[in-house]
């Protein structure tokens, strides 16, 4: 395999769309790293793509999650095809989760893709670009996915620079009734906790005020590890690298919490007094048949006392309606403890079918209105809670994570408090004296709050 000489490299673009969840962007990042790495020029601008005089490749990170998503990376990659038949773009390349989950049918159905690559051997892509400018086709699509990245590999951050994720294990053994990532994103692997602290530490040398740890079930961090490797001893370590800066932690599992756990997460003072906790439902057979290894009881006993244990805590969950067999009293049911729990903040999705989970076959679909209409009153129901627990933060001084200047106002910024996660939450509008810069951390006196957002003054 010749590598790509220096001009080949140089002639040749190479356009990076990154679709799907903060864990995709990681690979992205990881990608980025390694094609730099090896001299090759990267872009993310579509416009410039559109516009690129001479072809460039075009490297698609797919989301094979939903529907929703797959269409979306489905829509981008024929959009892709169109160019690349009008002569604008030389080749295309595909990785992530829709091509690990449909190589074949992708290369069948869109016979402009040059190649195909899984979740897991898209590092190699460097290696196979000489072919591909030749006119090679190439799919090279792991059985299991087993890569997971660590501190020693090149990664580009694409985030603001003064926020990270760091994915801490990848792959999932839960196997909730209605999820492919089992099977796209392979079996459950942790990394070291030298390899996380080394990464958190490097990130925090260049300048990121913010880690968000993420997976797909964090709070089985280590399981794999022989009890070398918790969740709890990894943030208390972290805690003491990032100090008075922020460390948030994402993607938990309502099965998979410890004392130990929710005491470090109390006691950390870096560990944002925030947690991401989907439930999913409530009510117990529709609990049973998502396989979500949690019951109704567990799931009010777990609130009750992480509230309890750690002062100050906003809950992050998300809800899945219109799961097969879902009645409309189980909705209710839902619905009420929603009314009752008052999360700080909430997402929730229609149950999407997927083939090849156990769910798909399950009896009891609900039809598409049916599910839309059980959202809507969701959503509703959680713009209600969200108002009033914003309106708690009235006349309160809080801190601020400042991540831009606000294009519409003079002197004004967009931030987050610690009880915002980055693309999901609210947003604080800060009035300020000027001068801030991305990063900074600005105590905020709030004066006035919408449903989901704040607005207040610098102090
Ligand atoms: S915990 Fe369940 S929903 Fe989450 S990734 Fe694993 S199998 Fe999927």
């Amino acid at each position: 395999m010749t590598r790509p000489s220096s001009n080949q490299k140089a002639n040749h673009d190479i356009f990076i769309i990154s679709l799907g969840c903060p864990r995709n962007l990681v690979d992205t990042e990881v990608l980025v790293g390694t094609l730099k790495r090896k001299g090759f020029r990267v872009f993310f601008d579509s416009e410039r793509l559109r516009k690129s005089k001479t072809p460039g490749i075009a490297i698609v990170n797919t989301c094979g999650f939903i529907k929703d998503a797959k269409e979306e990376s489905i829509g981008v990659i024929l959009e892709l095809a169109a160019l690349k038949k009008e002569g604008r773009l030389g080749h295309i390349i595909i990785m992530g989760c829709l091509s690990q989950r449909y190589p074949e049918g992708l290369a069948k159905d869109i016979r402009e893709i040059d190649a195909i690559f899984g979740s897991s051997t898209f590092t190699r892509i460097p290696e196979y670009i000489e072919g591909i400018l030749k006119g090679q086709k190439k799919t090279l699509v792991d059985e299991v996915p087993g890569f997971l990245y660590n501190h020693k590999s090149p990664r580009s951050l694409l985030t603001p620079s003064h926020t990270a994720y760091v994915k801490i294990q990848e792959g999932c053994m839960n196997f909730c009734s209605y999820c492919v990532i089992p099977k796209i994103r392979g079996p459950f692997r942790s990394r070291s906790r030298e390899s996380v602290l080394k990464e958190i530490s490097s990130l925090k040398a260049r300048g990121v005020k913010e880690i968000n740890l993420i997976g797909q079930d964090t709070t089985l961090y280590g399981i794999d590890k022989r009890g070398k490797s918790t969740l709890a001893a990894l943030l208390k370590e972290a805690s003491q690298i990032m100090k008075s800066r922020w460390i948030r932690l994402l993607y938990t599992h309502p099965a998979h919490y410890s004392e130990d756990l929710i005491k470090t997460i109390a006691e950390e003072p870096a560990v944002c007094k925030y947690l991401d906790l989907p439930i999913q439902h409530i009510n117990d057979r529709i609990l049973k048949s998502m396989n979500r290894r949690t019951a109704k009881k567990d799931i009010i006993a777990l609130i009750k006392n992480l509230r309890k244990n750690i002062p100050g805590l906003a809950i992050r969950t998300s809800v899945i309606v219109g799961f097969p067999g879902e009645r409309e009293e189980d909705f209710n049911e839902l619905e009420e403890f929603i009314k009752n729990t008052k999360f700080e903040r909430l997402g929730a999705f229609t149950y999407s079918p997927e083939e090849g989970t156990r769910a798909f076959s399950m009896p009891g679909h609900v039809p598409e209105e049916e599910k839309n209409r059980r959202l809507e009153r969701i959503m509703e129901t959680q713009k209600k809670i969200s108002e009033d627990y914003n309106k708690l933060y009235l006349k309160e001084t809080v801190k601020v994570l400042i991540d831009e200047k606000d294009r519409e106002g003079k002197n004004r910024y967009l931030g987050r408090t610690a009880h915002d996660a980055p693309e999901v939450d609210g947003t604080v509008y800060v009035t300020s004296k000027g001068g801030l810069r991305p990063g900074d951390f600005v105590n905020v006196k709030i004066g006035d709050t919408l449903e989901y957002d704040l607005v207040g003054s610098q102090i």
